[in-house]
């Protein structure tokens, strides 16, 4: 990486101020995986596979591989997945078979490169990038679903686009932006969906400094600026809430977490850039033993300092979707400074920085297994999609056929994909309504909309659209558009073409 690119560094675990002050591992995290002879293999094979070949950056080819088994071993997976990550590119680029992989190494690491290799395929046949995101989310899901019966393909393809995402500078501009966007728009959200925080906020930070720098610049400055002029009343707030848990000897660690980048930059678009409104810029976290503990230490900050009611979030009694759980509360101290907590346990901590990756690590077998033999505790019981997609791949290999509509995967936060009658997918945001999706269509759609089909019936224009819903839009020469249908749309793109289609007054 360039020097004079200040790309998020690597070593900034979430968005931790402190991060040595937060999550010390447990203590079973520092041994080291005892040194593997298939490791080593499998290793000295990619060595010589790959030799000759080159990276961009003009460092032998083995680098990379080399990077993605780093990272694998820093998440702690299982042999098999960091066996397969350091082979992840052989079938692709050398002369080494599957076959002769699953010779040495056996079926399951077999299967896991695979898989990766098919990934990358469906990759390359999608070119530009701004034509085919609708298309890639649709063969993507397809993918998913065809590689669902084993979620260490993905995590190993994180790996792989992780350590591609850090070594973004050497490629050239254009491939840089296209790389960076699809990393934004497809490899972060999984992240998150697999609820691995600081894999989404290094993916999502590292790849929105490609795609608007400056912007990117902007707010980096601005979260470094405001953190810098906030930090010495956190620190009394800090010492405030410390003496006060002390006091109720609730055991304790609180440190400080800023907010990264990338989300500060949605939040902003979301509440019309007013900054006014971001309460969470700089936020103080507190890590105790038990679930109690929380809830204690949550009554307790609402003794000292006065909350804002409608700001209160109990995500541990209802956990986000990707399994995160943690109680919220935005204060106001007696200084007038605004300030968001965080509680929560060790474990929804570890959780929610490693997700998936931290199931492993504390079972270190396969997520499938465990979770139907129901020994994984901290079960991410909302992953309901990895669920979906093992059984849909279970069907697949039956030869059975299975009906993509009726599956209702929700890959991508806070979007549903609904299909036109041909079966193509539309991907719009949650809450979007008939015209929405008319106007994604064409605009002459939307312009002469006179009714609407869904799943077959009659149904109007108020009808919210549902994830897997078929849409028939009914249109008629005659109808005109009409100043009322701002009224039930909710995409900007929409409410844009209606306006351009209505008569100036
Ligand atoms: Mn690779």
């Amino acid at each position: 990486m360039s020097t004079n690119k200040k790309a998020p560094s690597s070593e900034l675990p979430s968005d931790s101020l402190e991060p040595k002050s937060v999550a010390p591992k447990p203590e079973t995290a520092s041994k080291k995986p005892s040194p593997s002879s298939r490791i080593q293999k499998a290793v000295a094979l990619a060595k010589t596979a790959h030799s000759g070949q080159f990276r961009r950056t003009g460092e032998p080819y083995i680098i990379h591989p080399l990077a993605v088994k780093k990272i694998l071993e820093e998440w702690e997976m299982d042999e098999d997945t960091i066996i397969a990550g350091i082979l992840h590119d052989v079938v692709e680029d050398t002369s080494v078979t599957l076959e002769e992989i699953k010779t040495e190494f056996g079926e399951s690491v077999a299967f896991l490169v695979d898989g990766v290799t098919k990934l990358s395929e469906v990759r390359k046949n999608m070119h530009d990038i701004d034509t085919y995101l609708p298309e890639t989310k649709d063969n993507f899901l397809r993918l998913m679903i065809a590689l669902g019966s084993d979620i260490r393909v993905l995590i190993i393809k994180l790996a792989d686009r992780l350590h591609n995402a850090r070594t973004l500078s050497a490629l050239p501009p254009a491939k840089q932006k296209k790389i960076a966007l699809e990393t934004l728009e497809i490899f972060a959200p999984l992240a998150d969906r697999l609820n691995m925080g600081l894999l989404r906020v290094e993916l999502a930070d590292l790849a929105f400094s490609y795609v608007n720098p400056r912007r990117y610049e902007y707010l980096k400055n601005l979260i470094e600026s405001t953190n810098k002029q906030a930090s010495k009343a956190l620190k009394e707030i800090k010492s405030e809430v410390s003496a006060l848990l002390k006091k109720e000897k609730i055991d304790f660690e609180i440190s400080g977490r800023i907010k990264s980048v990338y989300s500060l930059h949605k939040k902003l678009a979301k509440h019309n850039q007013n900054m006014g409104e971001i309460y969470d810029l700089t936020a103080l976290r507190i890590i105790v033993p038990d679930i109690v503990s929380c809830y204690l230490t949550l009554g307790l900050l609402h003794s000292l300092y006065t909350p804002m009611n409608e700001r209160i979030k109990d995500y541990i009694a209802v956990p986000k979707q990707n399994g995160y759980q943690s109680l919220h509360t935005t204060v106001i101290t007696k200084n007038k400074k605004i300030v968001e907590f965080q509680i929560r346990t060790r474990e929804m901590h570890e959780y929610a920085e490693r997700g998936l990756a931290a199931s492993f690590y504390y079972n270190e077998q396969k997520l499938t297994e465990n979770y139907k033999q129901g020994k994984i505790q901290h079960l991410p019981t909302n992953l309901l999609w990895i669920t979906e997609l093992q059984e849909a791949a279970a069907k697949l290999k039956e030869g059975k056929k299975v009906d993509l509509k009726k599956l209702r995967l929700n890959l991508f936060a806070d979007k549903i994909f609904v299909y036109t009658p041909k079966g193509d997918i539309i991907d719009l945001p949650k809450g979007s309504l008939p015209l929405d999706f008319a106007f994604r269509l064409h605009s002459e759609i939307g312009g002469h909309v006179v009714g609407v089909k869904i799943n077959g019936k009659m149904s109007n224009l108020n009808h919210h659209l549902e994830q897997g819903d078929v849409v028939e839009i009914l249109t008629s020469k005659n109808q005109k558009p009409r100043a009322s249908w701002l009224d039930k749309i909710i995409t900007p793109h929409a409410r844009q073409k209606l306006r351009q289609m209505l008569p100036k007054d």
